[in-house]
């Protein structure tokens, strides 16, 4: 076997059908027996997504966000571009078919439980069906989500940021189906936000925290939809810090695994699927000049940040500096931001992959908005807080 990738997630997927597709043999191990379940997302994604996977898994087309700031001010943003709703179990299941027809052995039911690297191959045991079984290779991709084995095994190491999250399919069905709703502030979440996405008569209703405390800042959130009657429950981890090292001896992470993730959204899927191309290509080389080192795949390094480093970089610093911002700081954000000709800014310069160009257009017309937070940061425990 020249390739193992651990999980069947998009990073996962991607990275087998790209490294199959190149003519390598691919076994891509997923714990669980159903490929995209349970669904652990709320499925927005930009267009972008589309140029690497053909889907049409698409529950709704959005072109604004309606923005709630405490006190329930409102601010509404509308875009020219579409963003996407996803299902995202259907969509993992495409990527999964792409890896299948490209060649990649996609086995079910197989949960890795330990993986050794060694100076000739990687050697992984695995549960399948109550036994446990063993498999070889020369290289292996962790890309096995937000508590990776394959990181814990090999890597010892861990993103220093989480996310903890909760959301609900809600059988309500939102006036404006064409805008996420979006919550900010300490009533709806701790250093993060809360959302409603419309998917016609169910609603996607969650939050992320920082720290724990999803499930009972959820209770508050709810009282916002009253009639809404709760179809289905789901959360998880959300890693919003990349890891210092994401290549290793014979070695690479991918997509939550190694929190490549958009730190302001906490959306994955879109930089995961980044992060898995650049992985396979980073394969390639290895095998073409069949050196497996840390240091000739630290190539993979180079490759996912000349796309994704720099804004991750700066996304991380404005996500810390949201995070201790208190309501009091965002109420007056919110007047700053309602003023003519900043709307028309956000509208035209905001993208949801990319939101720092906009953050820094925003800073340079209003730097009051940085006093803000040094003038009035939440201080834990106080009545802000
Ligand atoms: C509530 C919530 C809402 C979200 N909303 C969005 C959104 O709107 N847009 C967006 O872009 N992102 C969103 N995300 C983030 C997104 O879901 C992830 O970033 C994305 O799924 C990462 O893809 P991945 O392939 O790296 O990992 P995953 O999708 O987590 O896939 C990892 C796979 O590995 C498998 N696995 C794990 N351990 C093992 C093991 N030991 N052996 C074998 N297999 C294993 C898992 O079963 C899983 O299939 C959201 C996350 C949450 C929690």
């Amino acid at each position: 076997m020249d390739v193992i990738v651990a999980g069947a997630g998009p990073a996962g997927s991607y990275a087998s059908y790209r490294l199959a597709s190149m003519g390598y043999s691919v076994l891509n191990l997923e714990e669980h027996r159903e490929i995209g379940r349970p669904v652990e997302c709320t499925g927005v994604v930009t267009s972008r997504v589309f140029g690497y996977v053909k889907s049409s898994a698409v529950a709704n087309r959005l072109h604004g966000a309606n923005v709630f700031f405490p006190g329930n001010r409102e601010m509404h943003i509308e875009k020219s571009e579409e963003t996407t709703v996803i299902y995202r179990d259907s969509f993992d299941r495409d990527v999964s078919a792409m890896a299948i027809s490209a060649g990649a052995d996609v086995r079910l039911d197989s949960r890795i439980t330990e993986v050794k690297v060694s100076v000739d191959s990687v050697h992984v045991k695995y549960r399948h069906e109550g036994n446990v079984l063993e498999a070889t290779s020369a290289m292996i991709v962790g890309a096995d989500g937000a508590n990776s084995v394959v990181r814990k095994s090999l890597y010892g190491s861990r993103p220093s940021r989480v996310v903890s999250t909760y959301q609900v399919d809600s059988a309500v069905r939102l006036p404006d189906q064409d805008s996420v709703n979006v919550y900010l502030g300490s009533e709806s979440s701790h250093g993060f936000f809360a959302w409603a996405v419309p998917t016609g008569d169910i609603t996607r209703i969650g939050l992320g925290t920082i720290g724990p405390g999803a499930r009972d800042l959820f209770g508050r959130l709810q009282k916002r939809f009253p009639e809404g009657r709760i179809l289905s429950v789901t959360g998880g981890p959300i890693p919003i810090a990349y890891l210092s090292r994401t290549s290793g001896p014979r070695s690479l992470l991918v997509g939550d695994a190694a929190g490549i993730v958009k730190p302001l959204t906490g959306g994955g899927i879109y930089t995961g699927i980044v992060s898995a191309h650049h992985a396979a290509s980073a394969i390639n080389e290895a095998f073409q000049s069949q050196t497996f080192s840390g240091n000739s795949l630290s190539r993979y390094e180079r490759y996912w940040k000349s796309q994704l480093g720099r804004e991750l970089w700066m996304d991380g610093i404005v996500q810390r500096i949201f995070a201790g911002l208190s309501d009091s700081s965002l109420s007056r954000i919110y007047s700053m931001l309602s003023s003519p000709g900043v709307v028309e800014m956000i509208n035209s310069v905001g993208d949801i992959d990319y939101p720092s160009r906009l953050v820094i257009r925003i800073l340079l017309r209003h730097p009051a908005i940085l006093m803000n937070f040094f003038r009035n940061r939440v201080v834990p425990g106080s009545a802000d807080a």
